[in-house]
């Protein structure tokens, strides 16, 4: 089994739940007491939500870079940075080390390819949803069409992830307007939805909805199981 180095604590809620769903996964594939080979770097998420308030994302890039080179030194095969958001930083991550980086937004495409959706929402922080190096990958690398929420409904998504999800705190009524959102995009032609953001699905579950969800901590957790096991 190889040893999976995650990059986490942005926020620790959803790392908590990749450390979960990584162990499940080895157990389930591998019987009895067997867990998984982790070695977690979880950072301070304060000061990297305050550069990225800043826009400065070498500062932020700058931490991960050094997180992801103590993963590969301590023993890691390879890395998960498990946010979608820091993700913006993926390629200096990538450069600065010599293990493969398993890029979550290309993890959320091939999940998508599986399942023939070509038409996707996606919902996530504002940095995920209007910039470019999320949306781009979906878009250029694997032809799909991404469909947004609203100005109002990405704000509040944006809102609800930084001033509730990422503190632990799971609001009915926050979990009604996501369900309005999602249900909004399906009626736009999305033949599914990204949870393009690791908390998320603390929030919203396939259960409460028809559409289907496409959570990113799920695929990219059980992504690191298949990798860890090959
Ligand atoms: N975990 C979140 C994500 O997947 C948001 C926190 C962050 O800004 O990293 O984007």
């Amino acid at each position: 089994m190889k040893t999976i180095g995650l990059i986490g604590g942005m926020s620790w809620e959803s790392t908590a739940l990749y450390y979960r769903l990584i162990n499940n996964g080895v157990q389930q594939a591998l019987g009895g007491l067997h867990s998984a080979r982790i070695i977690l770097y979880s950072v301070d998420f304060a000061p990297i939500e305050q550069l990225q308030k800043k826009g400065d994302w070498s500062g932020a890039a700058a931490i991960l870079v050094q997180a992801a080179q103590s993963l590969e030194a301590g023993g890691a095969d390879f890395l998960l940075l498990c946010t979608n958001t820091m993700h913006k930083v993926a390629d200096e991550i990538r450069s600065a080390v010599g293990i493969p980086f398993v890029h979550i937004a290309e993890a959320a495409a091939e999940a998508l390819q599986a399942r023939a959706i070509r038409s996707v929402g996606l919902l996530g922080t504002a940095f995920t949803m209007e910039q470019g190096f999320y949306t781009g990958i979906l878009r250029r690398d694997y032809g799909m069409e991404v469909l947004l929420p609203s100005t109002e409904e990405r704000a509040l998504v944006h809102r609800v992830i930084y001033d509730e999800l990422c503190l632990g705190k799971v609001k009915p009524d926050s979990r009604a307007a996501y369900l309005r959102i999602i249900a909004a995009l399906s009626r736009q032609g999305a033949q599914g939805v990204i949870l393009g953001c690791t908390e998320i699905g603390l929030l919203v579950k396939q259960e409460d909805t028809p559409v289907p969800l496409f959570d990113t901590t799920v695929i990219h957790a059980y992504k690191a199981v298949s990798l860890a096991l090959a």
